[in-house]
């Protein structure tokens, strides 16, 4: 029976005593692997740390656009290259555009953090992501990027910094059919995550793409503006996403399950050899 791999999540923002009860928690929906990924090299190096210490539980680093603090500075890229090198490291991520207006943001009450987005972050938050890119294009890491109101600006990146050689996924997908189509002719997969559950344009879109080309993501982090710590999307969570996917597919649950993974690890490739090892020794994966 293979098990379900969450490709994206920022379960290293938990408390560190929570962890433990997350990773057994997917286990019990039958999530064998998470990642998760780093927003600034700080929690980059959490991430790794981490996935050092629970098997099933690997790393992403890379630098988040609503993160940055000014230019990455060389000494950043030697960071996240020495990071990325960790054979606990399986992706670049989290990475990519946002063109969100500042004002958009409402920050968690009492938090003084500053979104990095706005017309003067634009050239900063490109050269910081063509450098990731970079990065994972020197350490076989595949590219798992974000990209919120910057489509056209991250189509032209990954098309100038030849993703398709890299390998990628579209993280959090919520976009319409021609981002969808634009992204398959690179190459690149579609992370599907919880908004599958409630939008009917985007059911509509990911009906259309072939099955061989879908992973699946919770991006999982502390919801503390919800009350009921029940409600926190976490890794288990997969499993909802996965039984929508089967009914727009028309294909059972088990299906996805084998399917997603599948291309979850043809995604990581050669890195993805110690995921590949964990999903084949709790029985996982063929
Ligand atoms: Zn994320």
């Amino acid at each position: 029976m293979a098990l379900f791999l969450d490709i994206h999540t920022h379960i290293d923002q938990h408390e560190p005593g929570e962890l433990s009860g997350i990773v057994e928690r997917s286990r019990s929906a039958g999530v064998g692997a998470i990642i998760t990924a780093g927003v600034t090299v700080a929690s980059s190096e959490r991430c790794v740390k981490i996935a050092h210490e629970h098997p099933s539980v690997f790393a992403g680093v890379g630098v988040h656009p609503e993160d940055m603090t000014g230019e990455l500075t060389p000494g950043d890229v030697g960071n996240l290259s020495r990071l990325a090198a960790d054979p606990r490291v399986v992706v670049m991520s989290e990475t990519g555009l946002d063109h969100t207006p500042p004002e958009s943001f409402r920050p968690a009450p009492g938090s003084d953090w500053k979104p990095s987005t706005g017309p003067e972050w634009h050239e900063i938050q490109e050269r910081a992501f063509r450098a990731q890119i970079a990065i994972g294009r020197e350490q076989g890491l595949a590219v798992v990027f974000h990209n919120r109101l910057a489509t056209e600006d991250t189509l032209h990146i990954l098309k100038e910094e030849r993703i398709r050689d890299t390998g990628g996924a579209a993280h959090y997908f919520q976009g319409d059919w021609d981002y969808a189509r634009a992204l398959l002719d690179l190459g690149l997969y579609i992370s599907v995550a919880k908004p599958l559950l409630h939008s009917r344009d985007f059911q509509e879109t990911v009906r259309n793409v072939p099955l061989e080309w879908i992973v699946l993501e919770t991006d999982a982090f502390p919801q503390s503006y919800k009350p009921d710590r029940a409600k926190w999307t976490e890794p288990k969570d997969i499993r909802l996403i996965a039984v929508k996917l089967a009914e727009l597919h028309g294909i059972t649950v088990e299906d996805v399950r084998e399917s997603t993974t599948r291309n979850a690890l043809r995604l990581l490739g050669q890195r993805g050899e110690p995921v590949r090892a964990v999903l084949a020794g709790s029985g996982g994966t063929k």
